[in-house]
Formats: C-alpha cells, sequence, structure tokens
C-alpha cells in the first residue's frame, strides 16, 4: 500500500528523547527546546520564536496578543483549517471569510481589502501548501488601514516569500509540527513574534498569565499572576524530537522537493491535454513542497480517480470543507463577497501521497496509475 502519509522519522529522535529524560527536565523551554528556537531565529531569520504544544495553541496566542474581542472583525480565507477561524471565534470576534485565488488557493488580496470595515482587527493569511501569499500587498493593506496580519505558517516551515521565511512578514506567524507536516514532534507548534512590542505580554501569556519567564532570567524576585494567559509551552520530549528534524531539514526539505519535482514532470502531459490542473508556484514564491495536489473536472471525477486509487492501494485525499459552508462557520462567520473559487476548486482538488522518503518507485507508479485512469 501506498499511505497518503508517514510522519517523518530520521532515526536518531529516539536518542535524543532518552537524551532529555537523563536531564530530568522535560517540561517546556529546557535545553532541547531552547536549541530549536535558536535553530528558528538564526536559520529562518525569525526575531522570536516561541515553541507552543500546536500551531492551534499558537494562534490562540495571536488572538490574545492582537486584543480581539466581542465586536471585532476578523478577515482571513474561507479555505483553511479549523483552527484558524477557531482561535478568533474563542475570543468572540466575527469572522469574515473572503475568497481565494485558484491557482495557489491563498487568500485573494483584493478580496481582503473590499470586506474591510471599521470593525476590522486583523488579517490571517494561510499559506497554502507552503506558498506564499502575496505579502507585499497584504502588508501595504494592513498598513493603510492600521491592521494587525498573522500568518498561518502551518504548512510553511523552510519556505519563503522574496527571501523572506513564512511567518516572519507579518506580526505574528505561527508554525506546525504536527506529525502531517514536513517537520514534526507528534503534536507542536510554534509562534513567531516578528512585532517586538509583542515580546512580553507573549511570554506571560505562555506562562499561564504569569511573569516566570522573567523569573527564570532574574528579572524579579518572584512571579505572580500578571495577565490572562494558559499552559502555551511544549513539553521537552517533544522539542528533542523536532531537535533531530531541524538538524536534518535540508535533507528532508530536498527529499520532498524531489518528490513534487516527479509529480509536476510527471503529470504534466495530462495538464496540457487540458484533463487534470496542477499548482501554480508564483515567481516570488519558493515552496517546501508540503502537498502535491491536482484539480481534476468536478468533484464526480474526484471521487471516481480516488476511489480509482484506492483500489490500486494508493491513499489520497481531499482538503478543506470550505469553513463558511459548516455548521460553525456560519455561527461565528459569514462569507464576503461572492464565492467564485473557494467552494467550487475546493471540490475537485485531490492530494497525492508525498513524504519524507517515499520511494521514486511509488511515486512513478502512482502517476502511472493516473494516467491509466485518464486512459481508459
Ligand atoms: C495543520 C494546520 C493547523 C493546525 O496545526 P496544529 O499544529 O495541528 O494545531 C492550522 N492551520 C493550518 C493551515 C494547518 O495546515
Amino acid at each position: 500500500m501506498i499511505p497518503f502519509n508517514v510522519p517523518c522519522y530520521i532515526g536518531k529522535e529516539d536518542v535524543a528523547i532518552r537524551d532529555a529524560i537523563a536531564k530530568q527536565k522535560l517540561s517546556g523551554n529546557g535545553s532541547y527546546g531552547e536549541k530549536c528556537i535558536r535553530w528558528l531565529e538564526e536559520k529562518m531569520g525569525v526575531n522570536k520564536a516561541m515553541l507552543t504544544p500546536s500551531c492551534t495553541a499558537a494562534l490562540e496566542m495571536a488572538a490574545l496578543l492582537t486584543d480581539v474581542g466581542e465586536g471585532d472583525e476578523v478577515i482571513m480565507p474561507s479555505y483553511t483549517f479549523v483552527s484558524t477561524a477557531n482561535a478568533f471565534a474563542l475570543r468572540g470576534a466575527k469572522i469574515v471569510f473572503v475568497d481565494v485565488e485558484p491557482e495557489t488557493m491563498n487568500v485573494d488580496p483584493k478580496r481582503i481589502e473590499a470586506a474591510i470595515t471599521k470593525k476590522t482587527k486583523v488579517i490571517v493569511v494561510v499559506h497554502y501548501a507552503g506558498v506564499s501569499c502575496e505579502m507585499e500587498l497584504v502588508m501595504s493593506l494592513a498598513e493603510k488601514y492600521k491592521l494587525w496580519v498573522v500568518e498561518d505558517a502551518a504548512q510553511g516551515l523552510m519556505s519563503f516569500y522574496r527571501g523572506k521565511a513564512l511567518g516572519t512578514i507579518g506580526h505574528l506567524g505561527t508554525i506546525s509540527f504536527h506529525e502531517t507536516k514536513n517537520y514534526v514532534c507528534g503534536e507542536g507548534g510554534a509562534l513567531y513574534i516578528n512585532d517586538a512590542s509583542l515580546a512580553e505580554r507573549a511570554e506571560i501569556i505562555q506562562e499561564k498569565g504569569t511573569d516566570r519567564s522573567q523569573f527564570i532570567r532574574g528579572e524579579v524576585d518572584k512571579y505572580t499572576w500578571r495577565d490572562i494567559g494558559s499552559s502555551y509551552l511544549l513539553s521537552e520530549l517533544n522539542a528533542a524530537y523536532l531537535s533531530v528534524q531541524f538538524e536534518h531539514a535540508e535533507e528532508i526539505n530536498e527529499n520532498r522537493i524531489r518528490t513534487w519535482n516527479l509529480y509536476a514532470e510527471g503529470l504534466a502531459p495530462l495538464a496540457e491535454e487540458g484533463k487534470i490542473e496542477l499548482p501554480a508556484i508564483p515567481e516570488d514564491s519558493k515552496h517546501n513542497a508540503h502537498l502535491f495536489f491536482i484539480k481534476t473536472a468536478d468533484a464526480i471525477v474526484r471521487e471516481q480517480l480516488s476511489n480509482y486509487l484506492k483500489d490500486l492501494d494508493i491513499v489520497t485525499a481531499t482538503h478543506y470543507v470550505p469553513l463558511h459552508s459548516s455548521i460553525a462557520g456560519k455561527q461565528f462567520g459569514y462569507f464576503h463577497g461572492e464565492d467564485a473559487y473557494t467552494t467550487i476548486e475546493s471540490e475537485r482538488l485531490l492530494r497525492l501521497p508525498l513524504y519524507y522518503g517515499i520511494s521514486k518507485g511509488d511515486v512513478e507508479y502512482v502517476i502511472q496509475s493516473i494516467q491509466q485512469f485518464y486512459a481508459q
């Protein structure tokens, strides 16, 4: 069988975890946590990185840091994971969903501007498939209307926009290390604090609303409750696993890019015949091969193809059901403007198996099987 995903494992993560146990420091921000943070700050050029239990948790921190509350509006694409919206719905904000661009499935900046009102407080962009949004346009809108920008770069570690790592361009950025992402530790995430004015409060929110971080650095002589917050630290056991993935980041990235390119080249003839559509990578974008999708003619053909591949033991996956069409999406938000692409494009998108270490033979078998489907 060819699975859709296999969580990345280099083979030395267990040694790091055993070492963390031997060091007898298992809670957050230990030596492995610090090692991961240093890597993010040095290699990705992050001003201040924090490790969190998930990208969901990092998004919740972003909602707290931007002081979003009842009466505020947050603009984001409807084509995203539930956590992008849920973090802000938790604070009582109204979610304003806007349309995507079909080539990348990223938010369309023109739709953002049309949705801005006096109540708008935050723009959340999602770098789908690790391919960058048009950040220059988004940042100029934010400046013009005095809005916060949060980059949901859950899928975007090792991806760049004009040389800048995804997540480092907006005021805040979030990353995921969930087992389905490129660099993993089971469950885990990171929050990038790009706007230095948010750094002190971010430390307090991460430490259950206390100034424990300052206490550990010896800046205060006892720690107390200062603000609202929660338990937003990544366990040292997870950080130990993650540190090995970071050490091998180039190798993991190259391996995934090779697979992505095999799909792109192998499926190009079918795209030229007009049978399928392939993802487009904008010139400003250096991507990390997080996922490879094809688009079929419609939802019916997509189901026929995925069933055909399933019978050949090849597992594929659809992706997001647009949030504005969900029960909670209707309760906490609404779609602004025309849904020209979100629904129709999401219904014909199919993701192919792509993970670190997938064999060239398996990728070729997937390509041949798709060709066979269209030849019958
Ligand atoms: C995976 C993902 C998340 C959630 O990440 P977790 O680490 O599982 O909380 C959020 N947003 C997007 C776009 C994602 O792909």
